[in-house]
């Protein structure tokens, strides 16, 4: 019997892969949306349960202004299962999901993040292509396609590591609970933990990713299907142990750590036992379409859950008000955990702006702004669509900016706006400064941007999402992370 191909057209594949990049970096899926909201109900530790808010808060903003949840748009995985009786007509399937990435981050402003070359030049593509992409040939004459946007944040804290095989199942919880610690804010917790295990070193990575794709269950549910299934019984305990860290969401404690573990495996070589752990942050993005040669792609409209409603964040009545630029009795009087909320101009600058300034500071070159008593955010924004003053614009992770903190400290800047752990190096900087660091909710992106109150390029303009803005916020919303004194908040846990 002869078996008839179906013919699919290059540009129904463009289209789809479009679609799908819009659809989740504004859309959180049904699953995850609601993992987040079982541990809010569980949640007694009063500062998670704040942060949890303000990230369910964000995903209503972002679903109703169809705007990315997050300003790390990321890099985008794609998993394409190609029926192998599909004829694809026109480009080639890589050619044809880059165009979709392209097109969708051009179309719906969302960031691009993706640089040529990761040793030498490392400029901007301006496209956030060229995608990872995985095939895999499949019975039948469709095409699965798959989507998983993900930023740094999480992406830079996964692992990967070969275990001995006599390390066992209690070396595969250790390692994941290890990479989860070690991870503590940068990865944006809540979590959505993928876990790949088996094949080899890099097919282990690509199952923990895999493993991000699938359906999250309820923990009620995990619970009694732990009872009659080994792997789900895993994932419990995995789940059971991360929880245990006290990490909790955005690393300020919590009896929540992860919402989710998801496991992959396949089989191995019997001398090995390949490891992989993918973090997934909160913004745990993705979707995917089949398609066929009659598949019309649907219009972006909403997410495909009915939201239920949320009462507005009201917590901030216990917030302490304090203008910019900051002055140092109002440094003075600041604790580690105090929640601030901040009004004035501040100066944004990242990785690239950061190592611009301080070789400036070496060169003896004048600076775009006097640093005296300014205050600086970590933030890399998504660009501004028709109307907006900026696109989201939560924080990145402060780490990355260690190395050049205390120069910029040493000349006057009194304060830092991030996320994450600083270096000992940098608390000791703040302390001998009389500086602050202040910690701004990871992945709040859209809740932060209606703060943000003007916006404008302000130098370096050639580092794009990278240049220095000069913003006006009011009302920003803050919690001390390092106060004066060199106490740091995250010490708490
Ligand atoms: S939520 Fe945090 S880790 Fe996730 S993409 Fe956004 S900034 Fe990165």
């Amino acid at each position: 019997m002869i078996k008839s191909m179906s013919e699919i057209k290059s540009s129904q594949i463009t289209e789809a892969v479009s679609y799908l990049c819009k659809k989740a970096a504004c859309f959180l899926p049904e699953d995850v949306y609601m993992g987040i909201k079982d541990i809010h109900s569980r949640e007694t530790c009063e500062i998670a349960r704040n942060f949890l808010e303000e990230i369910m808060i964000n995903s209503h903003l972002a679903c109703k202004a169809r705007r990315p949840m997050c300003q790390d748009t990321g890099i985008v995985t794609v998993f394409a299962e190609v029926g192998q009786d599909a004829n694809i007509i026109g480009d080639d399937l890589e050619l044809a999901i880059n165009k979709g990435i392209e097109r969708a981050y051009q179309e719906f402003y969302l960031r691009k993040s993706i640089i040529n070359d990761p040793v030498f030049e490392r400029i901007n593509t301006g496209t956030n292509i060229p995608a990872v992409i995985h095939t895999k040939i499949t019975p039948g004459s469709s095409i699965k396609i798959s989507v998983l946007p993900k930023g740094s944040g999480s992406e830079n804290m996964s692992a990967v590591k070969m275990l001995k095989p006599s390390e066992g199942i209690e070396g595969i919880i250790d390692f994941v609970v290890e990479t989860v610690k070690n991870a503590g804010p940068n990865s944006c917790p809540p979590l959505y933990v993928g876990v790949g295990i088996g094949g080899t070193l890099e097919y282990a990575a690509m199952l923990a990713k895999k493993a991000l794709m699938k359906e999250i269950i309820p923990i009620t549910d995990l619970e009694i299907l732990a009872k009659t299934d080994k792997t789900k019984e895993l994932e419990l305990k995995i789940l059971n142990e991360i929880q245990k860290t006290g990490v909790g969401t955005e690393g300020f404690g919590g009896k929540y750590t992860a919402f989710a573990v998801s496991l992959e495996t396949h089989p191995c070589h019997m001398a090995s036992l390949p490891v992989a752990v993918n973090l997934n942050c909160h913004a745990a993005r993705h979707a995917q379409i089949i398609i066929d040669e009659n598949t019309d792609i649907p219009e972006l409209i909403g997410p495909d859950f009915e939201i239920p409603p949320l009462k507005n964040h009201t917590n901030y009545f216990s917030y302490k008000k304090l203008t910019l630029p900051l002055k140092n009795e109002d440094i003075d009087s600041l604790k580690a955990g105090d929640r601030v909320l901040l009004t004035g101009e501040i100066f944004t600058a990242r990785d690239a702006a950061h190592k611009k300034l301080v070789q400036a500071i070496k060169n003896e070159d004048k600076l775009p702004f006097d640093l005296e008593n300014q205050t600086i955010y970590y933030v890399g924004p998504c660009p501004a669509a028709c109307g907006e003053v900026i696109g989201p614009a939560g924080p990145t992770t402060s780490g990355r900016m260690d190395a050049y903190t205390p120069a910029l400290l040493d000349l006057g800047l009194k304060g830092t706006i991030g996320k994450g752990r600083r270096s000992p190096e940098v608390i000791e900087s703040i302390n001998q400064n009389k500086a602050v660091y202040f910690v701004a909710t990871g992945g709040a992106a859209c809740l932060i941007s209606e703060k943000i109150m003007s916006a404008e390029v302000f130098a370096y303009p050639e580092l794009g999402a990278e240049a220095i803005y000069r913003l006006r916020v009011k009302d920003f919303p803050v919690i001390v992370g390092i106060d004066s004194k060199g106490n740091d908040f995250y010490n708490r846990i």
